[in-house]
This record gives structure tokens, C-alpha cells and sequence, in this order.
């Protein structure tokens, strides 16, 4: 997949449309998810253009990487989610209905989260 400069978080990263910002750095913007699936719910991206973490993991430079996990660790010890525990969850391709093509990784957390993923549909 090639990445579309078009996507939505490519518009926040460039100030065209707003997010509610938790953090920022030279590497990372984290905001606040529009629709919260738990009392905690942020999005991690990176500045660069990567579609998915498959292409992140890839094609990401070793300072951009690094900077990627120190910030997602900051981000979660400032938004107090250590001791209680959260989830880090990353969307890719199709069969995991990744509805951003730009690199993200949800951070849940201020409640208990349940099981990992939900039931599959009946057959
Ligand atoms: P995914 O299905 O993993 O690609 O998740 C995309 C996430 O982006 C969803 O949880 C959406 O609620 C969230 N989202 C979409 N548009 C925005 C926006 N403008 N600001 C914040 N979060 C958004």
C-alpha cells in the first residue's frame, strides 16, 4: 500500500483539521481518539509517512523507532496508566479493519479492558 498524504492523521500531523493533543515531540504526536472506546484512549503516530506498523518496522530509521516506544512509555506513565495497566493495540491491513492508513498505535486503558479480542461472529 502506498501511503496517501491525504489520510486524516497526515491532516492533523499538518494542522489542517484538530485533535485534542496528549503529547508532541520531534518524532511523535499522541491525541485523544474522537470516538473513546475506554475511559482511556489515545493514538500514537509518528510525524513520518508509514502506513502501517508493518511498513514502520520496515522502512523507520532507528532514531525514529526508538523515539517512537520512549515516547509511547511517556505518554502512558504521564496519563498514569502503569500501575493500573493498559492495552497497546495496532491496527494493520484488512483482515484487522485498519481504517487509517497512517501508522498508529491505540493506547486503552482506565478500566478493566476484558479479553484481547473480541468473539468472533457466529458462523
Ligand atoms: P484503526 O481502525 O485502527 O485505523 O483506528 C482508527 C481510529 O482513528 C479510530 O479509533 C477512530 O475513532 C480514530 N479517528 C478517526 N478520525 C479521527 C480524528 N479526526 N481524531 C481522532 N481520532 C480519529
Amino acid at each position: 500500500m502506498t501511503y496517501d498524504p491525504e489520510n486524516i492523521f497526515a491532516k492533523i500531523l499538518r494542522g489542517q483539521i484538530p485533535a485534542k493533543k496528549v503529547y508532541e515531540d520531534d518524532h511523535v504526536l499522541a491525541f485523544h481518539d474522537i470516538n473513546p472506546q475506554a475511559p482511556v484512549h489515545v493514538l500514537v503516530i509518528p510525524k513520518g509517512a508509514y502506513v502501517s506498523i508493518h511498513d514502520f518496522g520496515a522502512k523507520a530509521s532507528a532514531d525514529e523507532i526508538t523515539g517512537f516506544f520512549r515516547a509511547v512509555s511517556k505518554i502512558a506513565a504521564e496519563l498514569g496508566l502503569i500501575e493500573p495497566g493498559f492495552r497497546t493495540l495496532s491496527n494493520s491491513g484488512l483482515n484487522a479493519g485498519q481504517e487509517v492508513p497512517h501508522f498508529h498505535l491505540h493506547l486503552f486503558g482506565g478500566r478493566p479492558l476484558g479479553p484481547m479480542l473480541a468473539r468472533p461472529p457466529a458462523p
